[in-house]
C-alpha cells in the first residue's frame, strides 16, 4: 500500500480547510483529499443534504430516476458548453474516462486512441493501458491500441528549450506525422487541460485548440478528462478545455472527484448523438446514486453561489507569487507553477540539478511537521513535483500561513541534501 509518510497519518475528521489526526493534531488541507474536498470539509450543506437523502432513501439503482440526480444532470450539462450535452453518471474517475473511452471506439468503430505522454487516466485495465507513463503501467496488454502525442511536459524530452510559439508549432507538427502514419482509424485524443498526477504540467494556450484543427479535419473525438480541473479549480476558467477554447468544447468531458466532495462520482458528458452510440451499456449500479447525487448539487451549488472559482483565481494567485518569491531564494526549486488552486513545485537535487524525488520526501515529512499536508506527483518512480490543491475555499490567512510551512520545509530539505 502506498502511504505518503514515513510514520502512516490517520485522519480522523476534517472541518474547512483542516483535517485532525488521531492524536488530535490539527493540519491545514493542502491537498483536499486529492482534489477531492473541493469546497471545504464537512461543508454543512453538504452534510445536510446526505443525511436527509440517507433519511429518505440511499438507493435505488439507475434503473429509474432520482430527483437528484436529474436536477444535477441538467446543470451540469448546462455548465459543460458542450451543445444538446447529456450526462452519464458513475462512481469514479477511471470509470468516467472509461465509458468515453468505450463511447468513442463505438461511435468511430475503432479501437486507436491518442494519449498525451506523461498523462493519467485511472487505474482500470483500459486506462493504465492508455496512460502516457511506463511506469504508471503495469501492464503493456492495453485493449486499446494507443500512440502517444507530445505536448503534456515542458520541463522534459526534446521540446525543453523551445518557446511556446515553437513548442506548439513543433508538437502540431509531430501529430500531423502520427495522423499520416495511423491512416483514418483513429477514434479519439484524450487529454487533461492541466496533467495532475503528471506534476500539474499545463501545455501553452492554444496547444490543444491547435491539435483540435486537426482531428476535426480526421474526425477524431476529442475527449478533454476533466477531473482534476473541472469547477474552477484553475481560477480562470470553469473547466480547463476553456484555456484552449479557439477550437470551442470538446466533443466530451469526463469528470470526478471535487464535485462530490468526497462521495465516489464520475461522469462523462457529452453530445447527444455519441451517448446515444452506447444504450445497452448505459447501467451503472452505484453512478446516479441518490446520495451521491444530493451531495454533489448541494456541493455545485455552494460552489457557484461563493465564486470559488474567483476565490480560487484571487487566492491561488498569492499562494503562486509566495512560493515563487521563496523559491527565488531556494536552490531545490526548479519552477513554481500553477492555475488557482492547483500549484506545482518541482524540486531538483540542488548538488546536480535532476529531479530529486527524495527532495519531495523530505519537503512532505518537514510540512507535516509544521502541520501542513501536501501531495506529490510528476512521474510514479519520480515524484519530485509537490502538488498543491486545497478547498476552494481556502482564505488569505490560511494561504500565507501554509506558504510560510513549505517555505521552511523546502529550507529544511535543501539543508538535508547539500
Ligand atoms: N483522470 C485524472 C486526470 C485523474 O487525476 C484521476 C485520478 O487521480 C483519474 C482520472 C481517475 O480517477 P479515480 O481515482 O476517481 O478513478
Amino acid at each position: 500500500m502506498a502511504l505518503y509518510y514515513e510514520q502512516p497519518l490517520e485522519i480522523t475528521h476534517g472541518e474547512g480547510r483542516h483535517v485532525w489526526d488521531a492524536e488530535g493534531r490539527r493540519y491545514l488541507d493542502f491537498f483536499g483529499g486529492i482534489l477531492t474536498t473541493m469546497t471545504a470539509h464537512a461543508l454543512p450543506e453538504v452534510t445536510k443534504a446526505v443525511s436527509e437523502q440517507a433519511a429518505r432513501i440511499v438507493h435505488s439503482s439507475t434503473l429509474y430516476l432520482n430527483r437528484p440526480m436529474v436536477e444535477l444532470a441538467e446543470r451540469i450539462a448546462a455548465l459543460s458548453g458542450i451543445p444538446d450535452a447529456r450526462v452519464f453518471f458513475t462512481a469514479s474517475g477511471t470509470e468516467a474516462n472509461d465509458a468515453a473511452l468505450l463511447l468513442a471506439t463505438a461511435c468511430r468503430g475503432s479501437n486507436q486512441i491518442l494519449a498525451m505522454r506523461n498523462s493519467y487516466h485511472g487505474r482500470s485495465f483500459t486506462t493504465v493501458g492508455i496512460t502516457g507513463n511506463r511506469s504508471w503501467s503495469p501492464t503493456s496488454l492495453s485493449p486499446l491500441q494507443t500512440l502517444y502525442v507530445h505536448g503534456g511536459v515542458r520541463t522534459r524530452g526534446p521540446y525543453a528549450h523551445l518557446d511556446d510559439a515553437a513548442f506548439t508549432e513543433g508538437c502540431v507538427a509531430d501529430l500531423r506525422d502520427m495522423l499520416g502514419q495511423a491512416g483514418s482509424g483513429v477514434a479519439a485524443l484524450i487529454a487533461e487541460p492541466v496533467q495532475g498526477v503528471g506534476g500539474f504540467t499545463s501545455p501553452p494556450d492554444g496547444l490543444y485548440a491547435a491539435f483540435r484543427e486537426e482531428l476535426k479535419r480526421h474526425g477524431i473525438l476529442w475527449i478533454s478528462d476533466e477531473v482534476q480541473t473541472g469547477w474552477g479549480r484553475t481560477g480562470d476558467h470553469f473547466w480547463g478545455w476553456q484555456a484552449h477554447d479557439a477550437a470551442g468544447p470538446p466533443d466530451m468531458l469526463t469528470f470526478a472527484k471535487g464535485i462530490g466532495n468526497g462521495m465516489s462520482i464520475g461522469g462523462v458528458v457529452a453530445r447527444a448523438e455519441i451517448m446515444n452510440c452506447l444504450d445497452a451499456n448505459s447501467i451503472s449500479t452505484f453512478g446516479g446514486s441518490p446520495i451521491t447525487m444530493a451531495a454533489a448539487r448541494a456541493n455545485l451549488a455552494h460552489l457557484l453561489e461563493h465564486d470559488l472559482q474567483g476565490n480560487a483565481r484571487r487566492v491561488g494567485g498569492l499562494l503562486l507569487e509566495r512560493l515563487r518569491s521563496a523559491a527565488s531564494r531556494l536552490g531545490v526549486v526548479r519552477e513554481v507553477r500553477g492555475r488557482g488552486l492547483m500549484v506545482g513545485v518541482e524540486l531538483v537535487d540542488p548538488r546536480t540539478g535532476e529531479p530529486s524525488p527524495r527532495a519531495a520526501s523530505l519537503v512532505l515529512e518537514a510540512a507535516r511537521e509544521g502541520g501542513v499536508l501536501i501531495g506529490k506527483g510528476g512521474g510514479h518512480s519520480t515524484p519530485s513535483v509537490l502538488r498543491i490543491a486545497p478547498p476552494l475555499s481556502l482564505t488569505v490567512s490560511e494561504a500565507e500561513a501554509g506558504a510560510a510551512v513549505l517555505e521552511t520545509a523546502l529550507r529544511t530539505a535543501e539543508a538535508e541534501l547539500a
